[in-house]
């Protein structure tokens, strides 16, 4: 049984989120949500049709002229008061969140911390959007200024309920715009908690709104009029469907989708930091994140390593140190792609199916799961697994070990892990990846270095975090002015 936390909660029928208060939606269309720890209903969720989208844009369009004319210095204190109260609030949060997606709740709480980053960049603002001036001939000033767009959307995957609409909500709101973000209908519960505390912390009623949904409701985000940009996380093939779409109808669109990360382990890596390294990047989460290393590859004699690997491994307790898996179909497609892999001859050295945890027996559990000898044919290798499942493949040389991993045609992440710097320093130059990590297994960017990947682990221009969600939630103005001598006169003449 997970330790000191509560898994029988319940939230009854959901609603929407809309100009500050919690909103019945038209839709007749409810789908339950499950608590992946423990297999039960937990909630029922909306299915948003597109007059309920249209609810929501109205509410974010009546509320655009009033924020977007806020003084920037109050519009970022309320990003000062929303930090607070996360901070405040965040072993409740991390188990909501936990509760939701499956997540133990340490985990939860780190992804929150994550998103209090991106608060804390956004509270920079002012300085971040200054713009400025130059006189670029004589008598004449240009200056530049960065504007709000107006109504903006965020649509976010299951995996991270918090830090994923965290990645956006602070800059694009603190830069003046109103928003709704469309969370993932398997985790609604964050997003909702989130919209309380927006109010909480001073937010005025419209500028942020939530709308629960599916495919139905992103397809209406998409096609809407009103709506001037879209973000949108989750898996490669909606990435790319939701980018062509929004695109189509002339919005700003950043798709951000699925990954396959390598990671190429040197046999003079560290022995004490690497399979731990390694391991925790292939299963914390279980699995379920953007940037777990899914692919491994062993280069030359890396033996006593893997069983560094192995061992601890093993030592992971799961419901504890690793936390469940969304939902029963994404359990029986991790074994199937497991089971696959054994049968086409890889070795299964740490095998977690048929994995349980006490207490929580209708949950949905993958144990650390490690496969070596894997190779190209077989379907793990490069597919998406999205569980705590690393596949290694046996290398001869860096540059063979390179070549598996640019042919992948995800970009997300990539990393090693070896004492030479200058095997370092060749990996980082030749890897086809966005996100690339020496000795970290999951190389994610920090404030102010924006989040995002490379070719089909996004579909778009820019990033979605840091500087790059600066530039993607503003236009830029340029002002060019020239004032005559004789206009050098008082407004009583
Ligand atoms: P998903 O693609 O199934 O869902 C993402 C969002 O799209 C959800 O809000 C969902 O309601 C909506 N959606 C689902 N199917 C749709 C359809 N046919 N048309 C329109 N909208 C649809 O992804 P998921 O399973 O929730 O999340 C896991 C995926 O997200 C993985 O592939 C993971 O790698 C990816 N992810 C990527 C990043 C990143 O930064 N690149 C971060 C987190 C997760």
């Amino acid at each position: 049984m997970p330790a000191l936390f509560r898994t029988d909660r319940e939230f009854g029928t959901l609603q929407n989120w809309v100009n500050g208060e919690r909103q019945t939606p038209g839709t007749e269309t409810f789908v339950p949500v499950y608590s992946p720890y423990s297999g039960k209903e937990i909630a029922s969720v909306p299915l948003s049709n597109a007059d309920d989208i249209d609810d929501a844009v109205n509410a974010a369009r009546a509320a655009f002229p009033i924020w977007s004319e806020t003084n920037i210095k109050k519009r970022v204190q309320v990003m000062f008061r929303l930090k607070m109260l996360l901070e405040d609030n965040l072993d409740e949060l991390g188990e909501l969140a936990a509760l939701e997606c499956g997540k133990t709740p340490g985990e939860a709480k780190a992804g929150i911390e994550k998103g209090i980053e991106v608060i804390e960049y956004s509270c920079s603002m002012p300085n971040l959007i200054a713009g400025g001036t130059q006189e670029v001939s004589n008598g004449v000033d240009c200056g530049l200024s960065r504007e709000p767009l107006g109504v903006v959307v965020s649509i976010s995957p299951f995996n991270f309920p918090f830090m994923v609409p965290l990645w956006t909500v602070p800059i694009a709101i603190t830069a003046g715009n109103t928003m709704l973000i469309k969370s993932s209908e398997q985790v609604p519960l964050s997003a909702l908690r989130l919209a309380e505390l927006l109010k909480e912390a001073g937010l005025p009623d419209g500028v942020f709104n939530v709308v629960n949904g599916g495919r139905v409701a992103v397809e209406a985000i998409c096609d809407h009029p009103d709506i001037e940009a879209v973000s949108f996380v989750g898996s490669s093939k909606v990435a790319r469907q939701v980018y062509v779409r929004g695109s189509q109808s002339g919005k700003r669109m950043l798709a951000l989708g699925g990954a396959k990360n390598h990671t190429v382990l040197m046999p003079d890596a560290n022995p004490d930091i690497s399979p731990p390294g390694i391991v925790d990047s292939a299963t914390g989460c279980a699995g379920q994140r953007c940037m777990a290393v899914s692919a491994m590859i062993g280069v030359g004699k890396i033996d006593p390593l893997i069983e560094g690997m192995k061992a601890y491994a093993e030592s992971i307790e799961l419901g504890n140190q690793m936390g469940a898996i969304i939902n029963q179909e994404s359990v029986e497609r991790i074994h199937r792609y497991i089971d696959q892999a054994e049968e086409m001859g890889a070795d299964v050295l740490v095998d977690g199916r048929n994995a349980t945890v006490e207490g929580c027996e209708g949950g949905y559990w993958v144990g650390p799961t490690i496969l070596d000898n894997v190779t190209g044919e077989m379907p793990i290798a490069h597919d998406e697994i999205f569980g705590p499942v690393l596949a290694i493949h046996r290398a001869e040389s860096l540059d063979e070990a390179i070549e598996v991993e640019n042919a992948n045609p995800y970009g997300n992440a990539a990393s090693i892990f070896t004492s030479s710097g200058e095997a370092a320093r060749y990996f980082s130059r030749k890897a086809n990846a966005g996100m690339v990590g020496v000795n970290i297994g999951v190389p994610v960017p920090r404030e102010p270095f924006s989040f995002g990947g490379w070719n089909d682990s996004k579909f778009g221009v820019g990033d979605i975090t840091g500087e790059g969600g600066v530039r993607f939630w503003t236009k830029e103005k340029k002002v060019t002015v020239r004032w005559f001598p004789d206009s050098n006169r008082s407004w009583m003449d």
